[in-house]
């Protein structure tokens, strides 16, 4: 008997988190990092939202609510979503979770049996895959290219779409990639999925990045393509487009009551119910005009530093990055860097002596933070992606300019720094290095 339940052996992480361990360890030998890994934006919630939290508490809205989220913030979400992509929803298909991603889980659990097929984008956020292993699901990953700007590809799809599957995932604007699916390559999916998917497959689209499209495009929402309302569970949240990630407020859109019941009950099991007060923070927060122009004004740095970072990166010798629609990611192609300094031969050395996978771009990442004081993340962890033998990392744009200047200079700096590289290599070889 051990003391855990072996189901615990299946479940994932995110790295995002677990990167925080090796920082900690840089910050505690007195090294100063420059955090390219973090995944929030690097502003603060806007004073408004603050003060409708804080008059609420004060008035001693703290109590249990319904379970399914408070009816004025239902409704402020049915109305903010109906007008955004010209959809008829009401507040009862509409579930208030604790931040977004309990969506992911919910849906698992809601409508995935052991043994059915999950399709979901690799790579994409980790949490798919951890639950998708953790239900005993079977992956089935769509392995995104570069070549096609990291867009989900409709003819891969319907190559994937079998009588097995039962939930397909979607992720625009995408992390770690930031790239946002077009009408087009929505409209297509949509009609393959009608085509060929049974009705009972349900399509998760998670658009917590909605807010964060650059060069005047607009996010577009599959669940707005004909015949996908009656399939999809658009999963969203305060954190990212509201800059709201420690106030943990998202939601679900399902696709009838019915539906939504289950969610509820779902939450009931877990925390009962998001705190009213934070509720109606997101209320004030999809009400208050001024939010459009915070939001709008938050896009622009993001959209500032994304038009840095892309051309300083694409200087760097062995790099390439394309530009990014969405969120505030960039996905570099550090293949050439990594050949450069040998980090193909000491990855499979590595990887033999201690007998688990090391990649080349985690062996870089590694090097980055340890002695150039960057954090960013090994694209794969985020999955492997369809294009065999290209390396990238996730470089965050949640960071001021001056930031993302000196983390530039870092990554130029240590991608020629092929003896400093190999030494490092040699430290972990000898035991003397954790990576
Ligand atoms: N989905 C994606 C693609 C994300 O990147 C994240 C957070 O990083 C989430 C969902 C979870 O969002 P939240 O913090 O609101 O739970």
């Amino acid at each position: 008997m051990g003391i855990f339940a072996e189901r615990m052996k299946l479940l994932g992480t995110e790295s995002a988190f677990s990167v925080g361990d090796h920082i900690k360890q840089c910050e505690a030998k007195g090294a100063k990092v420059i955090k390219l890994n973090l995944g929030e934006p690097d502003f603060n919630s806007a004073p408004n939202i603050n003060q409708a939290a804080c008059e609420n508490i004060r008035i001693g809205n703290s109590h249990y609510v319904d379970p399914q989220g408070i009816l004025p913030l239902r409704e402020s979400i049915a109305r903010h979503v109906s007008k955004k992509h010209n959809v008829q929803v009401s507040p009862d298909q509409i579930v208030v979770t604790s931040g977004g991603k309990p969506s992911i889980s919910y849906s698992m659990l809601s409508y995935v049996n052991a043994g059915d097929e999950v399709i979901f984008p690799s790579p994409g956020f980790p949490i798919y895959i951890s639950w998708i292993n953790f239900l005993g699901a079977v992956p089935v990953p769509v392995y995104l290219k570069e070549t096609r700007g990291f867009r989900f590809d409709a003819a891969e799809l319907g190559r994937l779409i079998s009588p097995k599957t039962k939930l397909i995932i979607l992720n625009s604007p995408a992390n770690p990639t930031g790239a946002v699916l077009t009408r087009e390559d929505l409209l297509s999916m949509a009609s393959l999925i009608e085509k060929t998917g049974h009705p009972d497959v349900r399509v998760l689209s998670d658009e917590v990045y909605d807010g964060i499209v650059f060069d005047g495009e607009r996010h577009e929402s599959i669940s707005a393509m004909p015949g996908m309302a009656k399939r999809c569970i658009v999963l969203n949240s305060f954190s990212k487009s509201f800059a709201m990630t420690g106030w943990r407020l998202g939601y679900a859109v399902l696709p009838n009551a019915k539906e939504a019941t289950v969610f509820s009950r779902l939450n009931i099991n877990t925390f009962s119910c998001a705190p009213p007060f934070i509720q109606m923070a997101g209320k004030a927060a999809l009400e208050n005009d001024i939010n459009i122009e915070i939001n709008a004004a938050m896009n622009r740095q993001f959209e500032e530093r994304r038009n840095y970072i892309v051309e300083a990166l694409n200087h760097i010798e062995g790099v390439q990055c394309i530009k990014p629609q969405g969120a505030f990611y960039t996905y570099p192609n550090i293949t050439g860097i990594c050949k450069r300094l040998r980090a193909f031969e000491a990855a499979s050395e590595i990887s033999r002596l201690r007998m688990n996978v090391v990649t080349p771009s985690a062996l870089f990442q590694m090097f980055l933070l340890y002695r150039y004081g960057i954090a960013t993340l090994d694209g794969n962890s985020f999955g492997k992606g369809g294009d065999d033998n290209q390396y990238y990392l996730r470089i965050s744009i949640a960071s001021k300019i001056e930031e993302l200047k000196e983390g530039i200079h870092g990554i130029d700096l240590a991608a020629s720094d092929v003896d400093g590289f190999q030494g490092f290599i040699s430290a972990i070889k000898a035991g003397k290095q954790d990576v």
